[in-house]
């Protein structure tokens, strides 16, 4: 086993901040990432056993014990779920005789659950051995489980359906059409025109792209770095899954033109683990890229312009997609959000200053650049210049990608997508808010509605209660637990949930889950804690009679408390203590 993890550590010149290249490695060679491999890894590359549990632990996709040649992981969503990953799940199970969260009895199989792989618009999906399938169905599974019986995988099956398009970003496009404006114009232009753009990022928080710039050049250190964000983790968005197998040299572009802004050296696109199965089409766009001198040194021939980007494959983690539990997981660490200030373009990547942007946000740049400011604002409205991706899910006859300029309707949102009989509109993702068909009038932008690009569109045959009940799920699975609100904030509004949708809850709950919203909201550290109680409350306002009509009149449930059960875990850590270091008293 030495000589393996010395292999790999060699591969990646032992620098700590690849831990993640390497589980994945060690993972590949092993099926899992035994106990011993990280002892040795531990002296391999000098980082404590703990900091590198630590770091194993995080995240989804590593396993600490045998999970089988083949893994199988089941999305079970929102969408997916509407769309049967249960019985998807039971499907595998009878299939592979074998429970999910296990393997087969032969080892060979393990089934898992994971949260959504970007699949949404061909729901119910799997990635098997990292290959997305959809629209799963009890023949598909039978058929591919026989062939992975007989070693054969599955082709990667992945529609991308543009029902949409603005020609603002899905317009043609030629490699170095964008750049080729460098020579032109000098890097203080280049931020001037993005500033004068009017453009905000798209990863959801909308924060001005010139200003971030602009705060980046403006830093004395001079080693900074450009990073793209392709983490979306966001529950019904996949519209990044789209522009990176159809334009990443666009979004390559946008990485360029930012580097050039700032002078940075060194660029990383950070993948999702979802899209791993598009790291080779990516490596190849980059590989182009170099070869015609787009990438690497004096680029354009333009003296001392020196740039070159690498892509990093994340492991599972939602929260990773805020921007500092991004640099996190970039320096081989758990992704958990820092504490800001310092924000990354002050102290971003290896503490130096850096750019963080999403797929979208580089992809628009690169157009803004080309084509001018004054172009791009002609698109969307004054506070939210140009277009949108949108990725549409759920009940409606056309689901798919839309470019739309920002200002859009919902109802006219909801005919373009021909959506007859909507209940709900859920914008944003998980972390979105709620809306009722009566909403038709609202608008997608910034003043209104700002969001990351998931529109997942549920009819009146649908269980609202439900369908936040797994988003609830959702949060508490993907809290990284630095902060007491979020942690166990969650737990709690999945409780009041439960209590719900079993007819067993009084109306102070519907009172408490307001109380501790106005609790975890505030007091919690990133986004993810920030934002998770929009669904639950907005679907609160949106369809009281929902909630109103599941609750009890009386005050309150007498709920017996069953001191064991709640003291378990507590029990199992101390018995684990135990074992590893005798009794702790
Ligand atoms: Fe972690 Fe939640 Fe705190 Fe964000 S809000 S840092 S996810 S515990």
């Amino acid at each position: 086993m030495k000589d393996e993890i010395q292999k790999i550590c060699k591969k990646y010149h032992y620098d700590k901040t690849r831990l993640l290249d390497i589980y994945w490695d060690i993972q590949k060679y092993f099926n899992y990432i035994p106990q011993n491999a990280v002892e040795i890894l531990a002296s391999e590359l000098d980082i404590s056993l703990s900091q590198l549990k630590d770091t194993l632990s995080f995240y989804h996709f590593f396993h600490q014990k045998p999970a089988g040649e083949i893994q199988i992981y089941v999305d079970t969503s929102a969408i997916c779920e509407l769309y049967g990953a249960h019985d998807v799940i039971k499907c595998f199970e009878s299939h592979l005789n074998c429970k999910v969260g296990s393997t087969d009895p032969s080892g060979k199989f393990g089934l898992y659950t994971t949260s959504c792989i970007g699949m949404s618009d061909q729901a119910p999906a799997a990635l098997i051995q990292n290959i997305p399938v959809g629209r799963l169905n009890p023949n598909k599974i039978k058929r591919i489980v026989s062939d992975l019986k007989n070693g054969i995988l599955p082709l990667i099956q992945v529609t991308n359906t543009v029902q949409k398009k603005a020609d603002v970003l899905l317009g043609t496009y030629t490699l170095g059409e964008c750049i080729n404006t460098l020579k032109t114009i000098t890097p203080t232009e280049v931020i001037k025109t993005v500033t004068d753009s009017g453009i905000r990022g798209r990863g959801g928080a909308g924060f001005a792209t010139g200003k971030k710039w602009a705060l980046c050049s403006a830093q004395t250190e001079k080693t900074r770095y450009i990073v793209c964000n392709a983490d979306e983790g966001e529950p019904g968005t996949f519209k990044d899954r789209y522009l990176l197998r159809y334009f990443p040299q666009l979004v390559f572009e946008g990485m360029i033109i930012a580097a050039r802004s700032v002078g940075a050296q060194q660029g990383i696109l950070y993948l999702r683990a979802e899209y791993s199965y598009l790291k080779g089409h990516l490596e190849k766009a980059l590989a182009e890229m170099r070869q015609k001198q787009l990438l690497g040194k004096n680029i354009l021939k333009i003296p001392d312009f020196d740039f070159d980007i690498r892509i990093q494959l994340g492991a599972g983690s939602y929260v990773v997609g805020e921007e500092t539990a991004l640099l996190e997981s970039l320096e081989g660490k758990r992704g958990e959000p820092r504490v800001r200030p310092p924000f990354p373009v002050e102290q971003g990547y290896l503490g130096k200053p850096t750019i963080v942007n999403n797929v979208e946000t580089l992809a628009s740049v690169a157009r803004i650049i080309k084509n001018g400011a004054q172009w791009y604002r002609k698109f969307g409205t004054e506070l939210s210049p140009g277009t949108k991706l949108l990725s549409v899910s759920g009940d409606c006859e056309k689901p798919g990608i839309y470019e739309v300029e920002w200002g859009l309707s919902v109802g006219k949102l909801l005919e373009l997508v021909k959506a007859t009989n909507p209940m709900a509109i859920q914008i944003g993702g998980a972390s979105g808010i709620c809306l009722s068909a009566k909403d038709i009038d609202r608008k997608i932008a910034f003043e209104d509605i700002p969001t990351g690009g998931s529109v997942m569109i549920f009819n009146k045959k649908r269980d609202l209660l439900k369908i936040m009940k797994n988003f609830i799920e959702f949060f508490v699975a993907e809290s990284c637990g630095c902060c007491v609100p979020c942690r166990a904030g969650n737990i709690v509004l999945n409780e009041q949930m439960e209590y719900i949708l079993s007819g067993e809850a009084a109306k102070v709950d519907l009172q408490r889950i307001k109380h501790w919203a106005g609790i975890i909201g505030p007091s919690s550290r990133c986004g993810l804690g920030q934002t998770c109680i929009n669904p639950i409350l907005t679907s609160m306002q949106a369809f009281p009679k929902l909630y109103s009509e599941k609750v009890k009149e009386h005050e309150a449930l007498f709920r017996p408390f069953d001191v064991k059960e709640k003291t378990s875990e507590y029990d199992n850590i101390v018995k684990a203590h135990q074992n590893r270091h005798g009794d702790i008293s």
